[in-house]
């Protein structure tokens, strides 16, 4: 697995000539399942890290909403508006989490990426969190070998990009060493990041489990209640189960694996 930050343009395993598509998988809540509670964890812990410089709880609540929604990630506007270290956040943060106890490999999913014809199709991440916490999920999930590059937002850097700002999507195909939006294939729960991509062009599939509850910006969200979910109006798809895009996208599997 190459390593493609949103600051280092190089590593694309296969250089700007490879013609194959790629199929971008998001990480958290697509790799696994949100009835993990993953998001709630990690919301905790945002939460607490806003507490530990000093606000009320109230104050906390409103500032870690308000800049989720103005910046796609509380740390970005933590690193805009107070001193912090956004590598110390991302130890206390991601850092902690128990994921080795919530997590499994699932033999269901490695069969999957298995099953994706290489001839057609490379196999990239791309993902919101800081590259410890993207290589962790990858590595517990047995997925990393399955994975030739991660594309992740570099908190070292000052005014990193990331999804669904379309500077982001830009990055990854500068990384991947690709131009055509039409040989992207991007899988990811959050919707607006699939509306991003469905802008740009890329071929979309929303990850949305339906019923379960997942946490943004610290606040709890009902999957498959946001705009556009009922109804696409913009091609995206959507599916309920990775094991969908066997279907959806057959031309990209293994022939005798489709289903
Ligand atoms: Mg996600």
């Amino acid at each position: 697995m190459s390593e493609a930050s949103t600051s280092t343009p190089s590593s694309a395993p296969n250089g700007a000539l490879d013609d194959r598509a790629i199929i971008w998988f998001d990480i958290d809540n697509t790799l696994y399942s949100a009835s993990t509670k993953i998001s709630q964890a990690m919301g905790d812990r945002i939460h607490q890290y806003f507490l530990d410089m000093g606000l009320e709880e109230e104050e906390a609540t409103t500032l870690h909403h308000k800049y989720y929604t103005t910046y796609g990630l509380a740390l970005r506007g933590l690193t805009k508006h107070h001193d912090i270290d956004p590598i110390d956040f991302d130890r206390k943060c991601d850092g902690t989490l128990p994921l080795e106890e919530l997590i499994k490999p699932s033999e269901q999913l490695k069969q999957l990426f298995k099953d994706i014809d290489r001839s057609k199709a490379r196999v990239w991440a791309l993902t919101n969190a800081y590259q410890p916490h993207a290589r962790r999920v990858l590595r517990i999930l047995e997925l990393e070998d399955q994975i030739e590059g991660v594309v992740f937002c570099d908190y070292a850097e000052p005014n990193f990009a990331c999804k669904p700002e379309a500077d982001y999507y830009h990055q990854a195909l500068r990384k991947a060493g690709i131009s055509d939006a039409k040989k992207c294939y991007f899988v990811d729960d959050n919707r607006a990041n699939i509306d991003a991509a469905q802008k740009l062009g890329w071929n979309s599939a929303h990850f949305c489990e339906k019923g379960l509850e997942t946490v943004e910006g610290g606040k709890i969200k009902q999957i498959g209640m946001e705009r556009g979910t009922a109804t696409p109006d913009n091609g995206a798809k959507i599916i309920a189960d990775l094991e969908e895009l066997r279907e959806i996208w057959s031309h990209l599997f293994t022939s005798s694996t489709k289903k």
